[in-house]
């Protein structure tokens, strides 16, 4: 799960890490209050959309007056931010974040992901932050400094002093920049973060270290114990088909193909969309019902892959284990009649009760095309929509 980056420096500052002062906006009335509230002189006006490159794409910009703020929040918000990590078509800005603007001297990148590797936390650091640290890390990778977390001992006071020296910070700053870091593994590890990216982290003209930009993803195993993580989720940042999925309890990423996809299993969902490839089509979904899945998820699944009107027919492959194939084929069939389907069903079944299933199916007297392995399901889905 990710948050904003409002939201992450709420966290930040819980933690002890210092942020710049700031205040969230909806509208530009309040992004004008906001911006009387801090006082100026210099604002920044800041797109909140759970992607980075904000700069970059224009959603980030300096105001050196309340008339200013007005001007830009009107421009921003509502706008539709494209950036490197949106794709073509952006995120619509629906929130603003307006702060006091900071004295930046010098501006480095830090960030923690958990490193399968290693099985250890890695906080990363580089002299090079901004806006191209992409660039930093495929040209000079050696500009990037790892050190890996014993979870026993946590972040030592060496390891944090080895990255700031390492990256360059000025003595006199060393000892805050060494408390930030060890705030922010603390905040890491107690709020079940899988990835903390600060970009840049500054240092101020009076010295000061301060985190001015905040990305926060969440293990979202772990969200069942972190209910202040969760009442951060904004759904309007999400894959509507998605979060309805989720609804149901169905694993489901929309994709840009053609061909809907229903698989149990994550493994066979994946071994269908590479089939599918092979045979020269793309899927449209990657959907796994789950080991349990019901009639009613069936037809839920179906409605959501249906929503998409680039769906030009679905594919269904089924591995009867603990879910029998004729259960899939009650929820098959129950799925056609509900949303009245009008686009080719490619089924295939194998496993407990397949016969059956498959018997079922037959008879229902829906326009169903059985078959009888991957290839052949994958090549007849795919001739379908050619
Ligand atoms: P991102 O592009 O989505 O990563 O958004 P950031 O929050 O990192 O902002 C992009 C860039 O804007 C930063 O790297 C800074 O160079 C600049 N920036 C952000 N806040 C301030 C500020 O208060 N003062 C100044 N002068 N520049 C800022
Ligand atoms: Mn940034």
């Amino acid at each position: 799960m990710k948050i904003h980056e409002y939201q992450g420096k709420e966290l930040l500052r819980k933690f002890g890490v210092p942020v710049p002062r700031g205040i969230a906006a909806f509208t530009v009335q309040e992004a004008v209050e906001a911006a009387q509230k801090l006082g100026g002189p210099v604002w920044v006006v800041k797109a909140q959309i759970h992607a980075g490159g904000r700069g970059k794409g224009g959603g980030v910009k300096l105001a050196r007056s309340i008339d200013e703020v007005r001007a830009l929040a009107g421009q921003i918000l509502g706008m539709q931010l494209v950036t490197h990590q949106t794709g073509p078509v952006g995120q619509k800005v629906r929130r603003l974040l307006i702060e006091d603007g900071a004295d930046i001297k010098k501006e480095y990148y830090v960030s923690l992901v958990t490193d399968r590797g290693s099985q250890r936390v890695a906080l990363m650091a580089s002299s090079e932050g901004g806006m191209n640290i992409e660039e930093v890390a495929h040209d000079t990778p050696e500009k990037i400094l790892k050190v890996f977390v014993d979870p026993a001992a946590g972040l030592t006071e060496s390891q944090a002093r080895e990255l700031a020296n390492g990256i360059g910070v000025p003595t006199g700053s060393t000892a805050q920049c060494v408390e930030v870091l060890q705030k922010l593994y603390r905040c890491y590890m107690e709020t079940d973060a899988s990835l903390v990216e600060i970009n840049p982290l500054i240092l101020e003209g009076d010295g000061n270290i301060k985190a001015l930009d905040a990305k926060f993803n969440f293990d979202s195993n772990a969200l069942f114990r972190q209910t202040d993580i969760v009442a951060y989720r904004d759904l309007d940042e999400e894959d509507p088909a998605e979060v309805e999925a989720s609804k149901f309890d169905l694993a489901y990423i929309s994709l840009d193909g053609s061909i809907g996809c229903l698989v149990n299993g994550a493994g066979l969902a994946m071994a269908t969309m590479d089939t599918i490839k092979l045979y020269g089509a793309e899927p449209a979904n990657f959907l796994d019902v789950g080991g349990g899945a019901t009639p009613e998820k069936v037809t839920e699944a179906f409605k959501i892959m249906l929503k998409n009107p680039q769906v030009k027919a679905i594919l269904v492959n089924i591995f009867g284990g603990i879910m029998k194939c004729d259960t899939i084929a009650t929820g098959v069939i129950t799925a056609c009649r509900a949303t009245n389907l009008s686009v080719p069903l490619v089924v295939r079944m194998k496993g407990t009760n397949e016969d059956l299933g498959k018997k079922m199916l037959a008879d229902s007297g829906l326009p169903i095309i059985s078959a009888d392995t991957m290839a052949e399901a994958a090549q007849k889905a795919v001739a379908a929509v050619q």
